[in-house]
């Protein structure tokens, strides 16, 4: 089967911005959720929450375990297992937490996240529930990931999706979106974004410098607060959306602009060039 790839572009992620009117209040402009990091990883929780407000959440609530490492960074956060009636627009779950170690109260947690009708992000260690969910997900696996979920979905040549060749990769992600009713967002060089109707978006020009710990925490922060903010919006676009966006941040922060090489940078370092990257799309 021939696979028709649409290449996603500064002009088409500057689409999916929303620039706040005077109509706007906190809640209109997006209330993100997390659920992720843990004791083992309580960076990817501050990643994360860093990442979603540095996208424009309106609002960002952090319920997973890591709320100490969270308030430290950025105390405007709204932190308690309590959700209250405050509404939200998108949730995160998974970064920085082990299924092998999930607690039955976060198991019930995370449940009830994926068993409602609020978008979730389902990144790393919450990938494993994929499969239960009722709510619109976007997966966000590397190639290892998603050959566990190829594996566990019971699809031919795991060892091909992440290994393999960018053709394999492509109709991995596909047949995951196909199975799960899902978005499935397969990180790398060139990151692919497959809908469950065979869709599928290439984002590329990422520098390479974004090869480094933390960066996918960043990314799945990005990802919930664009899909907060843009509901009704297609998921596979805000996906491709988010994407892009991290890779201008990772090279804006790395100075490998305009043919120039870079130099070396951290998660973190994304995740803080995020304004200026939507100040240089808006
Ligand atoms: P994770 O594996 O969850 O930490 O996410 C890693 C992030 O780095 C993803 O956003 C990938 O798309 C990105 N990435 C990995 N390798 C490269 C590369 N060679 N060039 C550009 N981006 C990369
Ligand atoms: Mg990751």
């Amino acid at each position: 089967m021939e696979i028709m790839i649409r290449e996603w572009t500064m002009a088409d992620t500057a689409a999916v911005l929303r620039i706040p009117t005077a109509a706007d209040d906190k809640y209109s402009r997006g209330v993100v959720a997390l659920r992720t990091g843990s004791a083992a990883y309580p960076g990817a929780a501050v990643l994360g929450v860093e990442a979603a407000w540095r996208t424009g959440a309106g609002y960002v609530r952090y319920l997973g375990g890591a709320p100490d490492a969270v308030l430290a960074r950025r105390p405007e956060t709204v932190v308690g297992d309590e959700i209250g009636r405050t509404r939200v627009g998108a949730w995160v779950i998974g970064s920085g937490t082990d299924a092998a170690h999930r607690s039955e109260h976060e198991q019930t947690a995370l449940r009830r996240v994926l068993s409602g009708r609020t978008p979730v992000v389902v990144d790393a260690g919450a990938l494993d529930l994929a499969q239960e969910a009722v709510a619109p997900l976007v997966l966000t696996p590397h190639g290892g990931e998603l050959d566990r979920l190829c594996e566990q979905l019971g699809i031919a040549r795991p060892q091909e999706a992440a290994s393999g060749s960018p053709e394999h990769r492509a109709a991995a992600s596909i047949e995951v979106a196909r199975m799960l009713h899902a978005v499935v967002l397969c990180k790398g060089a060139r990151t692919l974004i497959a809908s469950p109707d065979g869709r599928t978006i290439a984002v590329t020009d990422a520098p390479a410098w974004l090869a480094t710990a933390g960066t996918g925490d960043v990314l799945a922060g990005i990802l919930g607060t664009l899909l907060a903010a843009a509901p009704g919006r297609p998921h596979e676009e805000v996906a491709a959306a988010a994407a892009w966006l991290h890779g201008f941040a990772a090279a804006i922060a790395s100075g490998a602009r305009d043919g120039a090489v870079g130099h070396p940078i951290v998660a973190m370092d994304v995740a803080e060039a995020l304004p200026a990257a939507i100040a240089e799309l808006i």
